[in-house]
């Protein structure tokens, strides 16, 4: 058994809205309503069910103890009595985002201080890929932080020996070894195995198929996933024979060819999380505003250019991401780094590559959470946690409406976005000071 299945059923307790609405039924209480019930009902709005269906209009979620208990449309879902009802009319509400890549910081405050951040734009899981050393983020992921995204952790990575790099995943240069790592890994019960197949332009050797091979085989015998870092059209070809689970990038150094697309049609189950790099591009970044105090923003601004070189780049990726797509690999989500919008720009970035906002959903949300085997989020079903984003315009007409953020709910429970926002422009203005 996997053991998230045993860590997601004490997950949800505790962050249910905080509204008590009836006590017992009394006598005629034939149902199931003999405790306290809090129920609240979202109603009107477009539901994006993040499974790449129709969206249904003019639906209604009821949540309860902060889980979604039906998801339908206004005539097909009964709403209770006593539940309190929140109209929604004009909105589109859509699953939290699942984030399977990014790198955080190591200490409880920093760290705290980015999965608020994370979750006032919209995640509801980050996960952080190999970086993590000591017990922080394994006590980390084991609480439920207010107004936060869930955290979820590889641990620390394996690679080869990377002087000048960080120390803190694990080095190795055998197979006992790299079994070893592994093991050490399972027994922290770690989210995915994170490996690292690049030699950073000819700086380092770079791991053989015999040592990724020995950890693949050694992680699947515990059950665990592993997700490699790649550069190269070839090693995404070795790892597919070695049984990779997953690409945490793309192929960058040329576009794919047909013999890597067969290889991944072999292995259907693989997931790609394309990564993509930023496509040289200037943009808009008034939708900012909320977190990123005036001064700062103008600097961004400022920043933001067309860049020739970057769009060469973003251009191999686009066409590569494309080509797999349309052959029918799954694609999830991954932003890489800590910075807390990203994924509003990756989505953006996917559609670019041509990827359409519907599918670019469904990897940002039910693929993601499929890959961490996370079962209570990706999706807007019942029994599932109430993940959700309500938003002021649909974001399958223009991805960038994921921006329009309206709330965020967690665990059934609403982000406190306004006091956040302020938390950041005040903490800025003070350093600036
Ligand atoms: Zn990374």
């Amino acid at each position: 058994m996997h053991p998230m299945k045993l860590r997601s059923r004490f997950a949800a307790s505790a962050g249910g809205l905080a509204i008590l609405l009836v006590g017992c039924a009394g006598e005629e209480s034939g149902a199931a309503q003999d405790t306290v019930s809090e129920v609240t009902a979202f109603e009107g709005a477009r539901l994006i069910l993040g499974d790449g269906g129709q969206p249904i209009e003019d639906g209604v979620l009821l949540v309860a103890d902060g889980r979604l208990i039906e998801v339908g449309t206004r005539g097909g879902v009964q709403v209770p009595t006593e539940a309190v009802r929140i109209d929604l009319t004009g909105k589109t509400v859509m699953p939290a985002f699942v984030d399977t890549h990014k790198h955080l910081g190591s200490a409880r405050e920093t760290l705290t201080d980015q999965l608020q951040h994370l979750a006032y734009y919209g995640v509801g899981v980050a996960t952080s890929l190999g970086q993590d050393d000591g017990d922080l983020a394994f006590q980390i992921r084991a609480e439920t932080i207010p107004d936060a995204a869930r955290f979820r952790t590889a641990g620390r990575g394996i690679t080869m020996s990377e002087p000048g790099r960080s120390e803190v995943p694990y080095w190795i240069t055998t197979e006992e070894e790299a079994r070893t790592a592994v093991r050490e890994l399972a027994e922290r019960e770690v989210d995915l195995v994170k490996i690292w197949v690049d030699d950073r332009n000819g700086q380092y050797e770079k791991m053989s198929p015999e040592l990724y091979g020995a950890i693949i085989d050694e992680a699947h015998r515990f059950g665990l996933r592993v997700t490699a870092h790649i550069f190269a059209l070839d090693d995404a070809k070795g790892l597919l024979r070695a049984g990779v689970d997953a690409f945490a990038h793309g192929i960058r150094d040329q576009d794919v060819d047909d013999e890597v697309i067969a290889l991944f049609q072999d292995h259907p189950e693989v997931v790609l999380v394309p990564n993509m790099p930023g496509r040289g591009v200037a943009e808009d970044l008034s939708w900012l505003s909320g977190t990123v105090p005036p001064v700062e923003l103008q600097e961004m601004q400022a920043a933001s250019r067309d860049n020739p070189d970057a769009q060469e780049a973003f251009g191999i990726q686009a066409r590569n991401l494309a080509r797999l797509n349309d052959a029918g690999v799954r694609i999830a989500f991954g932003t890489d780094g800590s910075t807390p919008w990203s994924h509003h720009l990756e989505m953006a970035d996917m559609v670019a590559a041509g990827m359409t906002p519907a599918e670019v959903i469904v990897a940002a949300t039910r693929t993601s959470a499929e890959l961490l085997q996370i079962d209570e989020v990706g999706t807007l079903e019942p029994g599932k946690s109430a993940d959700f984003l309500v938003l002021d315009a649909n974001p399958l007409d223009d991805i960038t409406n994921t921006r329009r953020i309206n709330a965020v709910y967690l665990r059934g429970a609403q982000v406190d976005r306004e006091a956040l926002g302020a938390r950041w422009m005040a903490a800025s203005s003070t350093e600036e000071a």
